[in-house]
């Protein structure tokens, strides 16, 4: 469905440019974005993804990945097609970087059809939810209206005012950050570093839950300085802040080999000197993705892949073993 876009200006000649992500696109007429959803229709922006979804279906919210947000709960999950990023090595490019079979779900029809299967509520992930901002505008009230919760899974690349407008809506982001160099951002994902660091920490200073994933990739983003520096960001905000560590696996135009266990042992080490909860993804290392208790230590969850046992965590959301508070969320 077609909607006029938020955030532009209007340039001389019809020219408009856009204003809701770094990128800044300056269309000229019957132009679109390097995201593909915005375009210059006659010098007004249009969107043509509203409500547009690739797929609709109900996923453990541990796959989004969020670990420490309601564990265990199953949640209803859309994407746009697009992207406002372009990373050689993208895991979803068939939905992100080429058009996609889409089908439309109303905004007021999205909180029933997403409360089935005992669903806690709606993540607007698989692509780039930033790209659907008009959708997630007016999709998000009624779900929240409905008892459930948003969740946002993204890359971050978005300017603070349309940031500001969202962080109300939604419950809790899981944020991408690929690196902590801004040449790999620069190179690899044609965008900058700074605005997703700006985007973690206005996220971290709002009352979302917040969680980061890192994609590791070999001789790109991890080296020790590279954790160390990681680590160091997390742990100025927050200590607590959830970090996955994930595998990557050769995709797209990226031909690197594959992430091996050990350099992901090896950041996982490094961020647990600084960190509090620190998870491995993709791959299984003994340890290295269950929950543990920052004051004694134990152990609160349990996981195998999407499989959670909730072992050393009460009803309160405290550990068993020493009463502490843990932050993690519960459904009741
Ligand atoms: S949202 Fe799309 S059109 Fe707007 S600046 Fe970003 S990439 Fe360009």
């Amino acid at each position: 469905m077609i909607r006029e876009a938020m955030y532009y200006d209007c340039l001389d000649d019809h020219v408009v440019r856009c204003r809701l992500c770094p990128t800044g696109c300056r269309l000229t007429p019957d132009r679109r974005g390097v995201c593909r959803n915005r375009y210059n229709d006659d010098g007004r922006l249009m969107t043509d993804n509203f409500g547009e979804t690739v797929t609709f279906a109900f996923d453990p919210i541990e796959k989004k990945p969020l670990y420490h947000f309601h564990p265990g709960a199953v949640i209803a999950s859309i994407g746009a097609s697009g992207c406002n990023l372009s990373c050689q090595n993208c895991q979803n490019w068939e939905i992100s970087q080429r058009p996609a079979q889409t089908m439309y779900i109303d905004p007021e029809q999205l909180p029933q059809a997403a409360a089935r299967n005992h669903s806690i509520g709606v993540a607007y992930t698989y692509t780039e939810p930033i790209i659907w901002y008009e959708f997630i505008l007016e999709a998000a009230p009624p779900v929240k209206a409905a008892g459930l919760v948003n969740v946002m899974v993204t890359n971050g690349y978005i300017n603070p005012d349309p940031l500001e407008k969202l962080l109300p809506l939604i419950d809790a982001f899981n944020v991408d950050l690929k690196g902590m160099n801004p040449e790999f951002y620069r190179h690899i994902c044609k965008g900058k570093l700074e605005p997703v660091l700006e985007t973690i920490r206005m996220i971290s200073a709002s009352a979302a839950h917040l969680e980061l994933t890192a994609l590791v990739i070999p001789g790109l983003n991890d080296s020790e300085a590279d954790f160390e520096t990681l680590a160091e960001f997390v742990a100025s905000l927050d200590a607590a802040i959830p970090v996955h560590l994930s595998a990557y696996h050769p995709n797209y135009r990226m031909r690197v080999a594959a992430t091996p266990v050990e350099t992901l042992q090896k950041g996982y080490t490094i961020l647990r000197r600084l960190l509090h909860n620190v998870f491995v993804g993709n791959r299984e290392i003994a340890g290295c993705s269950d929950s543990y208790c920052s004051a004694c230590g134990a152990v609160l969850i349990g996981r195998s892949g999407y499989s959670i046992r909730l072992k050393g965590i009460d009803e309160g959301g405290r550990c068993r073993a020493c009463g502490a508070a843990t932050g993690i969320i519960l459904t009741r």
